[in-house]
């Protein structure tokens, strides 16, 4: 269909058949039970490394794929029209921790860390958020002071996706303290693993969607990370955290297509089913005309996507382009979602098909990695960036 657009390589259509197929074999049959009681399957992980799918990005000598991004997104997107769970940990994990360390990390740290990454032996995650700093991220208060050969951390940090799951957590925490130090410059970012000492899980999140993708609260009480553990500049890890958002962004984006897709292959299909008024509901122009609403917001998501990845790949600044993708992509999946439903009628609403969780799920998308409104802040500063 729309996807054609693309023209896909071979190798881009033999990774999207192989994360198609692994979706629809391994999720697929699951999850309505693990949406059901929100459960986190962790053999999905090593399943996912060992075919690649969690070093997509990280070059073939550090064991990952080497994929462009376009590529990646392929692969991402089929996993979402699947499951959208399942999409964000994969995401998540590509887009922020194995590209943090892999565009800031020393080359012990490229060495330590990115091979195991690679083979889904330690799940990544992204710990920037806390209780009293959601879209002004800068405003952190999580502290690191630097005692001997360790920093040592203190704070909480809140919403981390695969926080309870994950090997690597790469943790903004404000190193310089000074008053004039406050806001984005002075916050380091660390390399935390959960053995650290004052690590702890805590409150796991009971979410309207992406129930099978765990989300907490990270605690630090006094925790020692050793200074081998610190990325790049002890001043630079928020400038690192908002470039590496730029990439997580294309990935929210293609699990918003994702999502989006797959409410408009259940509701092609049902309109062909159902029938009313002696004949199928997609005889109705009113029901041809939502689809058709859907697969144009669909395919120019896709398209915008795509031009953004494909920017990033040539080195260019795609501060703008993500951010668009990830706004109108997102706003696609819970308008499409939103017809899904309506199309369905009464059987939309419960739990007997897909649409429901669908529903669900995309809310979430115009949240995280920056609300629906951030993203329209940063495009439109970004029309005035080069006066
Ligand atoms: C399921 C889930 C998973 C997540 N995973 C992670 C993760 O792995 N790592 C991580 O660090 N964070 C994660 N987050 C956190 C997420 O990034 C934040 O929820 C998001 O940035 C918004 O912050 P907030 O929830 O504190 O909302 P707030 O910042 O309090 O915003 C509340 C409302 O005010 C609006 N608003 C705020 N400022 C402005 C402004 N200047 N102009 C206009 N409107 C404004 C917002 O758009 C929103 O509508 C996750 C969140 C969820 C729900």
């Amino acid at each position: 269909m729309a996807n054609d657009l693309l023209h896909l390589t071979e190798e881009q259509r033999e990774i999207q058949s192989l994360a198609r197929d692994f979706a629809r074999q391994e999720i697929a049959p699951f999850i309505a039970e693990w949406d059901e009681n929100a459960h986190f399957e962790p053999t999905l992980v090593k399943k996912m490394g060992d075919l690649g799918f969690l070093g997509m990005l990280i070059p073939e000598e550090y064991d990952g794929l080497g994929v462009d991004t376009a590529t990646y997104l392929v692969a991402l997107e089929e996993i979402a029209t699947v499951d959208a769970s399942a999409a964000v940990m994969m995401s998540v994990h590509n887009s922020l921790p194995t590209e943090m360390i892999l565009r800031f990390g020393s080359d012990e740290q490229k060495n330590r860390f990115l091979r195991p990454m690679a083979r889904g032996e330690l799940l990544g995650a992204f710990a920037l958020s806390e209780p009293e700093a959601g879209s002004d991220a800068a405003s952190l208060v999580t502290q690191a002071k630097l005692d001997g050969d360790c920093w040592v951390l203190n704070g909480t940090k809140s919403w981390v996706t695969s926080g309870n799951h994950a090997g690597v957590i790469l943790t903004m925490a404000r190193t310089d303290t000074r008053e004039n130090r406050a806001g984005a410059r002075g916050i380091g970012t660390f390399i935390v693993t959960p053995d650290l000492p004052g690590f702890s899980v805590g409150k796991k999140e009971d979410k309207l969607g992406l129930r099978s993708s765990p989300t907490v609260q990270l605690t630090f009480d006094n925790m020692r990370v050793p200074v081998a553990n610190l990325l790049g500049e002890p001043a630079m890890g928020f400038i690192y955290a908002m470039q590496s958002l730029e990439n997580g962004r294309l990935g929210i984006a293609a699990q918003s297509i994702g999502i989006a897709r797959a409410a408009l292959e259940a509701a092609t299909a049902y309109a062909g089913e159902r029938n009313q008024f002696g004949s199928p509901i997609r005889d109705f122009q009113a029901i041809q005309f939502k689809l058709a609403d859907m697969a144009t917001r669909i395919a120019a998501s896709r398209t915008l996507l795509h031009a953004a990845a494909h920017a990033k790949d040539r080195g260019e600044n795609v501060k703008q382009a993500s951010s668009m993708a990830k706004l109108f992509a997102s706003e696609t999946a819970m308008f499409a979602t939103n017809q899904a439903v309506q199309i369905f009628g009464g059987y939309g609403y419960v739990k007997d098909y897909p649409v429901e969780r669908l529903f669900r799920d995309a809310k979430v998308t115009e949240i995280y990695e920056g609300t629906s409104e951030i993203q329209r802040i940063v495009i439109a500063q970004e029309l005035y960036a080069s006066d």
